[in-house]
């Protein structure tokens, strides 16, 4: 499929349901703005993913909190949610599991071109372990007033005392980010 000439035909909006390949992503990405739609709806697609994670998360009572890290080819290295009280780990976050399980995937710490998706914006113990792995971009979906440390409370993607900038993107599906895990605590009310 040739992604580019199906893009341009029809001003800027992409084929769904194709997958994003090596190739693809250099010719992209030497078309700039172009690219960036692309990786806008791209966006979309991984965020359900996530979302998929978090309902997961959500059926066995933990916190609704799904993660999905793509290497900068498209291809996904870990998929994973919240699992505090499974693993009676204070530490076992979505982004924190999502990120050990790819390490080890590719057995480096360094997980250098890729992209974080997150139902909910990390807190500051999962926004620094995502600096010390130097991953390139996060992109979330609804923000976190409470701990969120990309932008909300903190803002370690931008902090320049830190050796490792990170591009964030927020608001992708939002909603649905939102909306889950306000149902998810309005059950444990009820
Ligand atoms: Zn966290």
């Amino acid at each position: 499929m040739d992604l580019l000439i199906g893009v341009d035909a029809r001003c800027g909006m992409p084929d769904t349901g194709y997958s994003v390949l090596d190739e693809d992503y250099k010719r992209h990405r030497a078309k700039g703005t172009r690219f960036k739609k692309i990786m806008a709806d791209t966006h979309e697609y991984f965020m359900e993913l996530a979302l998929e994670e978090a309902k997961i998360a959500a059926q066995i009572g933990e916190v609704p909190v799904g993660a999905i890290l793509v290497s900068d080819n498209g291809q996904i290295l870990s998929a994973t949610h919240n699992q505090t009280i499974t693993l009676a780990d204070p530490t076992a976050h979505a982004e924190i599991l999502a990120l050990r399980k790819a390490a080890l995937e590719i057995n480096n710490y360094r997980l250098l071109n890729t992209t974080l998706y997150v139902t909910v914006e990390p807190c500051i113990m999962c926004m620094g372990a995502i600096v010390h792995a130097r991953i390139s971009h996060v992109v979330f979906g609804t923000t976190d007033p409470k701990w969120g440390a990309a932008g909300s409370l903190y803002n370690y993607a931008e902090d320049e005392r830190l050796n490792h900038r990170v591009e964030t993107t927020a608001g992708v599906c939002a909603q649905d980010c939102r909306r889950l895990m306000q149902d998810f605590f309005r059950a444990k009310r009820d």
